[in-house]
């Protein structure tokens, strides 16, 4: 995981790093640091904990350069310290090293270079990069990083820096880490993502994997690890960077929850017609391939793996096809069924999940058709991908997933009624009316926004919980994963989420008048059964919360307190029944004084297995 920076050019180098640092925390904060080349030295900073703590470092102990490299690291190997922070340096100080990722044959070359004498300060992986390039080092930077990426295997973004080239940084991708050259006049930036540096410019250079990028004040030349140069098309950014910024919200979680009618629009805009017909001609899969399809093969991770299950619903139901979904960490090893007649969809919001793109390259070895569903355009899940559809949920900076979860069950909805219509599995009278509840859900989404009210207060009733119960039946039954997932994610209070036929197998055991239980009793043809499962809890002395439809007197009746969300269909319902569940989870965090936008032991974009 973790954020990695570089800058070249005449400004204050520092600032510039500590600025995109600052909109890539979000990415890891075990420890911050950042080195600079001055007068033919390196010298650098580096502190465990939030970047803060660098930041009051360099308050007191400034440093000055003429070229840069910065770093925000999620640990993997060795803990956080102030020695396992990064930059990591050679024997001699003279090159300083970065990275993203993970070395994964670390311990070799540990043992070989201490046995020639290297001498190293840290536990991490990292370091092995460092003594290597001091190794290989002749007097020409870039070499010696090519001989030093000969030898180390696993993913990674690396940067390096070194005391004997002013203006010079090199930077390398392997594997699953984003790296992003921001080119301005006179002066080049890189960062992990494209917010920490579009502040300063919009035109960007997207590195892939297995390429070197050499930057300077004029640009950055790519090329292969084999030295073969590359020509890069330069990327306009159209983003607003207001965008990536709290607009006047306590929390980014809390503006992002805010933000998602304006999602759900964004990502439906081009894709529904004012009748209800779905579009998605962009997916540049045909008709006849689509029509051939003999399953679908689902895998993401976390709130991803939810959004897929809701569509695991839709798409079996809809489109009449065998679906299986599973975990992307558990997929690649459960030597899957899948040939050319398969489907894969893999859902990941940033499009570098390191679990998603393995589970991606057992699926192509077996020649499945692959689906990226993803927020990032140019990212590895988008590029692997056969074809791609895009969320447009724009930058999302809290670390628990709350607008971009939505987007994905939009992007769910969309691909089963193009799938059902394509397959003529479904009615088209019902597909049109699918279609109608999506052209009319960022207005209810924006309605269910008004549980605010009624979540504050019951949120500050039981913050004080040390468990809760989420329960829903078929489509809502993800809803109530994704409900306990993000309970647990901000404010640490242990949750789970049942489907609620399950309760009677275990679950029920747990309540008493000191466990909550949240029931999603939207109407639909399995609502009877919810209201039954509402009545067990509540005969258990549970605090029973229900997410209904309004002046739904089944729902209400044995619920203690009700948020209450509109009507849409049956199958669209849970993208808006979401939206309670978030509030009541921030509200819960917020009351009980965690760090909801980085939550610990947690970090946005996991690019480690
Ligand atoms: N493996 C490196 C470490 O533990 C980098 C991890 C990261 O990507 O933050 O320091």
């Amino acid at each position: 995981m973790c954020g990695i920076v570089g800058y070249v050019g005449p400004r204050d180098v520092v600032s510039v790093l500590l600025d995109g640092l600052r909109r890539l925390e979000y990415r890891g904060y075990d420890s911050a640091g950042v080195a600079v080349v001055d007068g033919g030295r390196v010298l650098g900073s580096k502190r465990v904990g939030k970047l803060a703590n660098l930041e009051h470092v360099l308050e007191t102990n400034p440093l000055h350069g003429s070229a840069g490299i910065g770093h925000t690291r999620w640990a993997t190997h060795g803990r956080p310290s102030d020695q396992n922070a990064h930059p990591h340096l050679d024997c001699d100080g003279r090159i300083a090293v970065i990275h993203n990722g993970i070395i994964e044959n670390h311990a070799g070359l540990r043992a070989e270079l201490i046995a020639k004498g290297h001498r190293f300060a840290s536990e991490t992986d990292t370091e092995v990069v460092a003594h290597l390039l001091e190794e290989f080092y002749k007097g020409d930077l870039v070499t010696a990083v090519r001989e030093t990426l000969a030898r180390v295997s696993g993913a990674y973004a690396l940067g390096v820096l070194c005391a004997d080239a002013p203006e010079q940084l090199v930077f390398a991708r392997n594997g699953a880490s984003p790296l992003i050259i921001g080119l301005g006049e006179g002066e080049t930036f890189v960062a992990s993502d494209i917010p920490a540096i579009l502040n300063y410019t919009r035109r960007e250079l997207i590195v892939q994997e297995g390429e070197v990028v050499v930057v300077t004040r004029n640009g950055a030349k790519i090329s292969t690890f084999g030295g073969q140069h590359i020509d890069r098309e330069i990327t306009q950014i159209n983003w607003d960077v207001g965008s990536a910024e709290k607009g006047g919200f306590k929390h980014f979680m809390l503006k992002e929850i805010y933000e998602q009618p304006k999602v759900v629009k964004d990502t439906l805009v081009g894709r529904i017609t004012e009748q209800g017909g779905v579009n998605l001609a962009e997916l540049q899969l045909s008709d006849e391939h689509l029509r051939g399809v003999e399953k679908v093969t689902m895998f993401a991770c976390g709130s991803a793996f939810y959004a897929a299950a809701y569509g695991m619903y839709l798409i079996r139901q809809l489109a009449r096809l065998p679906v299986e979904l599973e975990l992307a960490s558990e997929f690649r090893y459960s030597d899957p069924v899948v040939d050319k007649r398969t489907l894969a969809v893999a859902v990941s919001q940033s499009g570098e999940t390191a679990d998603t793109l393995e589970a991606v390259r057992v699926a192509k070895a077996g020649h499945a058709t692959l689906l990226a569903v993803t927020n990032v355009v140019g990212s590895a899940l988008a590029r692997a991908a056969d074809a791609t559809l895009f969320m447009q949920a724009g930058p999302e900076i809290g670390v628990a997933a709350t607008k971009t979860f939505t987007a994905q069950c939009v992007d769910m909805a969309l691909l089963a009624i193009h799938l059902a219509r394509v397959r003529g599995a479904t009615d088209e009278a019902l597909l049109l009316e699918l279609g109608r509840a999506l052209r009319d859900l960022p207005a209810l989404v924006d309605q269910a926004l008004n549980a605010d009210e009624e979540v504050a207060p019951v949120a500050r009733r039981i913050a004080d919980a040390k468990t809760m119960l989420y329960i829903g039946r078929h489509v809502n039954f993800p809803i109530a994963l994704e409900g306990a997932l993000k309970l647990k994610e901000i404010s640490y209070i242990h949750a789970e989420g049942y489907a609620a036929g399950e309760m009677k197998h275990g679950p029920i055991a747990l309540l008493d008048d000191k466990v909550p239980v949240v029931v999603l009793a939207t109407r639909g043809p399995v609502q009877e059964k919810i209201l039954s499962n509402m009545a067990e809890a509540k005969a258990r002395d549970s605090r029973i919360i229900a997410v209904a439809n309004p002046h739904d007197d089944a729902a209400i009746e044995h619920a203690d307190v009700v948020f209450t969300v509109p009507s849409t269909h049956h199958l669209i319902q849970p993208i808006v029944n979401v939206v309670p569940l978030y509030l009541l989870a921030y509200h819960i965090a917020d009351r009980k004084g965690c760090d909801v936008d980085q939550p610990r032991n947690l970090a946005k974009t996991v690019t480690v297995e």
